[in-house]
């Protein structure tokens, strides 16, 4: 079937018209032959099962009975009257309902005649009713051809409403096979087809709408799902070969005097043998000459900065200028007061640019920057505004990335004629089905390594009630001379609440841990940011022994004399956020302990992500936790990549797929990258259709 055919407007099907047409395409998007085709069931219904109305539980979902009607009656209600039939076999009865198109079913039922009805029972009021049952006379039933496996499509209430049932649907789409004779294209390469065993797409396509058994649905499932997820892989390919092809990027070709002068006289402690092997893989990015865009991946502590500090010298040695942008103004000013002090000695100019920095400076910072007289400017999003140009930035490194949206990543890049090379680094790891499919167009390192001496984190989940143990606790380590957070949550929707909250945990710390002996840190929102930074640096340099705290100090902060990280009310934090937490904790020779204190009261999920903490620390299975609790929808970078747009796959429960497609599409490109062999003919054309629809090339920047 050609595919402009599939391309006819929807309203031209026959069966549709204008009404249905519009609710279609309201309500679920379709505006074609070709997107009501891709409408794929979210489920199906075994119709081949009867139930007795005896055996019906609570928690039925869509069951189907046999029996008759044998009372019909108009009840009246607040607003208007429902219509309430006694349906009856021979085990007992329930009532069927009707709100809406009364008149037409009062006027065509038939009483004591068997029908068969389908629908979703309810428990209401100590019986059993259907609402708006689909119903067929048995003696029309038995002349239809039986499905064994009915599909359910996807639906709203508004669809339903307006009298697009999915016994509706399922005729448009019997409808639109009849009229395309069932010949749709194949969209598949014989060899692929051949090598993954797969069915063909006409066959994938009938029998995922009309099933004839389980088995041909596995497969029309995998078939298609696979040339789903094959297809993205397809565009995330394409992409970074365009970009490693056709974007020229700076070279870094000097691995200079600076680089090397850190590397043998200014490096704190030696480099892990994962942050050597990344500082490699990006030093053979920026040496080559296409533009670097990488991921750095590395678990909280596990060393980023000093790669960063390391990538920017390369910079430096070949007269490039680079910028750091961290999400919070404490965490630049702690990268700032960090490299600052590292690169002292080796006369690199560096300046920090925050939301709180003076005019008066600011404009002196943007002259310094188009002079070329700093080298690194390091901020929040201030580095992102239109006034900030530089002489010539050569590397953008981005800080715990997953926290800037798309935009603000291709705003950087839009600095320059030639893009700079970017790196964004993250603590949060990414779960590596979601990375293939957020950034499968990026280049990825991982840090896997923490630096030695460390010791595991000991997390403990502890109720409300024993807080004065905890506090005791408390007390011990301090007079080891140990340093302590305490964080309490920061919701918006509650924020008074948790503000007071805050302040009644530091009241009872303060009065628990009384000075002039115990100093306490406060530090919040809704202070300023001088007093901010004033109540952390006491506690960087050790002043105060206590950081009360909201999740400001989730990120980055690096305190490593800090060996308790006390997480008030920690069930309603996030898996990601109290990895974080944790993660500042932990950072010195000595052990550290994570405290998650709650009340009795656990939701089931709750529950699991207290016992997912404390059972490990290893940052990627927390993240694959929490993709399976709360789906990629709310994971960062997610919303604008179109993977939640998925017709039939699902990013979590088909993994294998997406590594199997991952790996045919990368093979695909390896040996015909411009898809020029004629076996490859069909996926080049079939490409070609998907991207005019989806602008993909936009994806990054
Ligand atoms: P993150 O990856 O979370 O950003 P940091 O870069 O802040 O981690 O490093 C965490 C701590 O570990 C810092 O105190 C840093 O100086 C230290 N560190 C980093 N690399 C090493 C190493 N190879 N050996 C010892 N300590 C290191
Ligand atoms: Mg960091």
């Amino acid at each position: 079937m050609n595919a402009n055919f599939l391309q006819t407007p929807i309203a031209y099907l026959k069966g549709v018209g204008p009404n249905r047409a519009n609710s279609l395409q309201s309500e679920l998007g379709i505006s074609t032959f070709q997107d009501l085709l891709n409408l794929f069931p979210n489920r199906y219904i075994d119709k081949t099962k009867y139930y007795k109305i005896s055996q019906l539980q609570r928690s039925s979902a869509d069951v189907q009975v046999l029996g008759k009607i044998i009372h019909l009656k108009t009840v009246d209600q607040k607003k208007g009257k429902r219509l309430v039939a006694t349906f009856k076999d021979d085990t007992g009865e329930i009532e069927l309902v009707w709100f809406r198109g009364q008149k037409w079913i009062k006027e065509n039922i038939k009483i004591n005649v068997p029908y068969v009805i389908f629908g979703k029972c309810n428990w209401y009021a100590g019986k059993f009713s259907m609402p708006h049952p689909e119903m067929e006379l048995l003696s029309e039933h038995e002349k239809g051809t039986k499905i064994a496996m009915q599909p359910v499509y996807p639906s709203t209430e508004r669809l339903s409403n307006s009298g697009i049932s999915n016994r509706v649907i399922n005729k448009l789409i019997q409808q639109l096979f009849l009229e395309c004779k069932g010949q749709f294209s194949e969209s598949l390469s014989p060899s692929l087809i051949h090598s993954l065993q797969l069915i063909s797409k006409p066959d994938a396509l009938f029998n995922i709408h009309f099933p004839k058994n389980q088995e041909l649905l596995a497969k029309a499932q995998f078939r298609l799902k696979f040339e789903e997820l094959f297809y993205i892989q397809m565009q995330l390919l394409a992409k970074k070969m365009l970009r490693k092809q056709k974007i020229k990027g700076y070279c870094f070709d000097q691995v200079g005097t600076l680089f090397n002068a850190f590397y043998n006289n200014h490096l704190p402690f030696n480099l892990t043998n994962a942050q050597k092997r990344v500082i490699k893989e990006i030093r053979s990015d920026v040496g080559s000459h296409a533009q670097m865009n990488r991921l750095l991946q590395g678990d909280v502590g596990s060393g980023k900065t000093i790669v960063a500090v390391m990538v920017m010298l390369l910079a430096i040695d070949n007269d490039f200028q680079a910028c750091l942008m961290a999400p919070t103004e404490i965490l630049a000013n702690q990268h700032y007061n960090g490299i600052q002090e590292l690169l002292e000695p080796l006369g690199i100019k560096i300046a920090i640019l925050t939301g709180s920095v003076k005019k008066a400076r600011r404009t002196i910072i943007h002259e310094q920057l188009e002079s070329g007289e700093l080298h690194i400017l390091i901020g929040t999003h201030a580095l992102l505004e239109d006034k900030v140009k530089y002489k010539n930035l050569g590397l953008a490194i981005i800080d715990e990335q997953h926290r800037f949206g798309v935009a603000q990543r291709s705003k950087l890049w839009h600095k320059n004629d030639i893009p700079p090379h970017i790196l964004v680094m993250t603590a949060t790891p990414i779960p590596r089905t979601l990375a293939m499919s957020l950034y499968g167009d990026l280049d990825i390192s991982v840090i896997d390594e923490l630096p030695p001496g460390r010791k595991p984190i000991k997390t403990v989940h502890r109720y409300d009630a024993n807080r004065l143990k905890v506090f005791r606790f408390i007390k011990d380590e301090i007079n080891l001379g140990r340093q302590v957070y305490v964080v309490y949550p920061l919701i918006q929707e509650s924020e008074v609440l948790d503000y007071k909250d805050l302040m009644d945990g530091y009241e009872s710390i303060a009065r628990d841990f009384p000075a002039p002996k115990y100093q306490i840190s406060i530090v919040h929102g809704q202070m300023k940011p001088a007093d901010k930074d004033y109540e952390m640096a006491r506690f960087v340099k050790g002043e105060t022994q206590i950081m009360v705290a909201t999740t400001v100090i989730e990120v980055g902060v690096n305190v490593p004399n800090a060996s308790v990280m006390i997480i008030e009310s920690s069930e309603r934090f996030g898996l990601s956020q109290l990895h974080q937490l944790r993660g500042r904790v932990g950072r010195g020779a000595e052990q550290s302990y994570c405290i998650l204190m709650s009340g009795h009261k656990l939701s089931a999920e709750g529950k699991t992500r207290l016992e997912t903490m404390v059972a490990t620390n290893d940052g990627f299975q927390i993240a694959e936790v929490d993709l399976k609790l709360r789906g990629p929808g709310d994971i960062m970078g997610t919303q604008q990549s179109g993977i939640l747009n998925l017709k039939i796959a699902d990013i979590v429960k088909d993994n294998d797929i997406l590594k199997t497609a991952r790996y045919y599409a990368i093979e695909l490109l390896k040996d015909d990258p411009s898809l020029e062999k004629v076996d490859n003919l069909i996926i080049r054309h079939f490409y070609a259709q998907i991207v005019k629809h989806k602008n993909i090339w936009n994806y990054i920047s």
